[in-house]
């Protein structure tokens, strides 16, 4: 049955991902859609804001001693960012693979950062790092009624179930 192997938990894993304002300004959020459309994952939120300080301090919690901590509260301030919640297997770690290491200059091509950005602080894009933070992320940046569930029709083409 279609509907039962598609609300499987093992196809329910979901992650935070945000184009940054680097990646607004410079028209990426198109691209940056695409591939995660073009992978088979499912968009369950979207949406474009203004990131207050609150956000992105409890957003960036973990990195609040690190030196470039303010620099980098203001740059996540600096303009709209897009956040976005992506559903389906094993999302948090192919997201991540497919965003590319933290510093630009070392992310592969064919990723996202190694592909569209050059250095550390202005490197376009964030992934949640683990299913764990992923839940927290969700929660910070969207409330519940903004995340839709929906059954794509496609499901047994992705996943052979
Ligand atoms: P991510 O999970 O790959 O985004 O990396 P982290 O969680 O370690 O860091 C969060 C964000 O802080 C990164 O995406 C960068 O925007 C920024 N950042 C991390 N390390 C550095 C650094 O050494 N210098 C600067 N300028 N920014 C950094
Ligand atoms: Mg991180």
């Amino acid at each position: 049955c279609l509907h039962y192997s598609s609300a499987a938990p093992e196809f329910r894993e979901r992650t935070l991902i945000a184009v940054k304002p680097d990646g607004v300004q410079r028209r990426l959020v198109g691209e940056i859609i695409g591939r995660f459309e073009r992978r088979g994952f499912k968009l369950v939120g979207i949406k474009i804001l203004q990131a207050s300080e609150g956000i992105l301090a409890n957003h960036y919690h973990d990195l609040q001693r690190k030196p470039f901590y303010p620099a980098l509260i203001r740059y996540m301030a600096s303009g709209p960012v897009v956040a976005m919640v992506w559903e389906g297997h094993n999302v948090v770690k192919s997201s991540r693979l497919m965003v590319g290491e933290t510093d630009s200059s070392q992310a592969k091509p064919g990723t996202v950062r190694g592909d569209f950005s050059i250095h550390i602080s202005r490197n376009i894009i964030h992934a949640s790092d683990s299913v764990e933070v992923a839940e927290k992320e969700i929660g910070l940046w969207f409330h519940g009624a903004e995340l839709i569930d929906w059954e794509t029709k496609d499901h047994t083409d992705l996943y052979n179930v």
